[in-house]
């Protein structure tokens, strides 16, 4: 077993951990350790929300979810020699749950506090929460569906130079300001002088901290130097190649997943968990001229989970509150496939909300089928059929059984 050099206790916050975990992205955090090419390590991380939510039946901890401090990141790790302009290698070599914790769970987030990409339809805070057997996972919350695990780092990414955060902020910033008082936002900004108390930045201390952390850009979306892509193929045995914007690197990671749905779309979306991985890190000098590389490239594993079927649900853009044709809109497109997948779900007895949720977590494909058949875009969410303990397709005889009564932890 490779040495472990990010140890976590999950009984204890973070802020109370001798080794600190960082929740922004800035040059100026300190790294916490350094690695030459060719090593191998362990790295244990938080689930993303840094244990602000439990196990039990209420969802009352996911709309209260203080969004302010999340992700709770571990790193950054440096590779001796890695310059701006190299790509960092980076093998994911294993994966799992921390052997105290093998749990995970899935928020659908109120509208007020964090939204999803179906808020407008599904506004209330719900959780679900999920046991893991082996490779397999099962829910209390949704009945009638099993399978195994894609596990892998929801976020991953390399510290960003001083120039790439301040192309990050300008820009951001300018859209904000579009529209400053949407809820929920257009995006998240660095916090300005709340920051001194929300941004966790790693190892650094004192006025330093607080100064860089008025600046430092959210962790929400993913970037140029990866960060939150939600990749949900990014599983034991993948490779990533990251371009290098700092000298070192800086390799950071967390909030990892057992397994999510193509565009996590309830947001909290993935099950949700506290884990460990394996890495391993080499170099290609020069390499992002080399490939031509901005945003990181990956390698999915050979391992994957394995279905031989799918029912594969379409959607247009199509505004479905107006009615409005829109031209080529891709999340229209991917929304109404979703929708469409929810209704025919409750049909077999599920809420809304369960069949949400199981669009979020399950291994369910989302793909642009067509982009460029004016004036609709045409996107695709393939749901495999095999998730389901029972035979969800459709047949003469109408649905063929009703999942037992039940729901998702309701919030008050
Ligand atoms: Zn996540």
């Amino acid at each position: 077993m490779p040495r472990t050099v990010f140890n976590i206790d999950i009984r204890k916050p973070p802020e109370q951990h001798d080794i600190k975990t960082h929740n922004r992205w800035h040059p100026d955090i300190p790294f916490v350790e350094t690695f030459k090419p060719g090593d191998e390590f362990r790295v244990e991380c938080f689930d993303w929300t840094g244990g602000q939510i439990a196990n039990d039946n209420s969802a009352n901890d996911i709309r209260d979810v203080d969004l302010s401090k999340v992700h709770y990141l571990s790193g950054p790790f440096a590779v001796q020699g890695a310059e701006p302009g190299d790509l960092m290698v980076v093998d994911i070599n294993d994966i799992g749950a921390l052997e105290s914790s093998q749990w995970g769970f899935t928020g659908i987030f109120a509208l007020e506090n964090g939204g999803g990409f179906l808020d407008r339809h599904f506004p209330r805070a719900k959780k679900a929460c999920w046991d893991f057997h082996g490779i397999h996972t099962s829910s209390r919350h949704i009945p009638g569906v099993r399978w195994p695990g894609m596990v892998h780092p929801g976020l991953i990414g390399c510290l960003p130079s001083q120039e790439l955060l301040d192309r990050w902020n300008k820009r951001e910033s300018a859209l904000f300001n579009t529209n400053p008082d949407r809820v929920p936002p257009l995006c998240t900004l660095p916090d300005g002088m709340a920051g001194t108390t929300t941004a966790l930045m790693g190892q650094l201390k004192g006025d330093a901290a607080k100064d860089a952390g008025q600046v430092a850009a959210r962790t929400v979306p993913g970037r140029e130097h990866g960060g939150n892509c939600d990749i949900k193929n990014l599983s034991r045995g993948s490779r990533v190649y990251f371009p290098v914007y700092v000298k070192g690197g800086g390799l950071s990671m967390g909030d990892i997943h057992w397994s999510q749905g193509d565009g996590e779309i309830t947001f909290c979306g993935a099950i949700e968990m506290a884990g460990w991985i394996d890495i391993g890190v080499d170099l290609i000098k020069g390499g992002m001229e080399k490939y031509g590389v901005i945003n990181p490239i990956f390698r999915p594993s050979r391992i994957e989970p394995r279905f031989s079927e799918y029912l594969v649900f379409e959607g247009v853009s199509v505004d479905e509150h107006t009615g409005e044709q829109h031209y080529l809109d891709a999340t229209i497109a991917y929304r109404r496939a979703c929708l469409n997948a929810v209704e025919y779900m409750k049909k077999f007895g599920y809420t809304g909300e369960q069949a949400y949720m199981i669009l979020g977590t399950a291994p369910v494909e989302g793909r642009i089928s067509g982009i460029v058949d004016i004036p609709n875009a045409c996107c695709t969410l393939a749901l495999p059929t095999e998730i389901f303990n029972f035979d969800i397709r459709p047949t003469a005889d109408g649905p063929s059984r009703k999942v037992p009564q039940s729901n998702v932890a309701d919030s008050d």
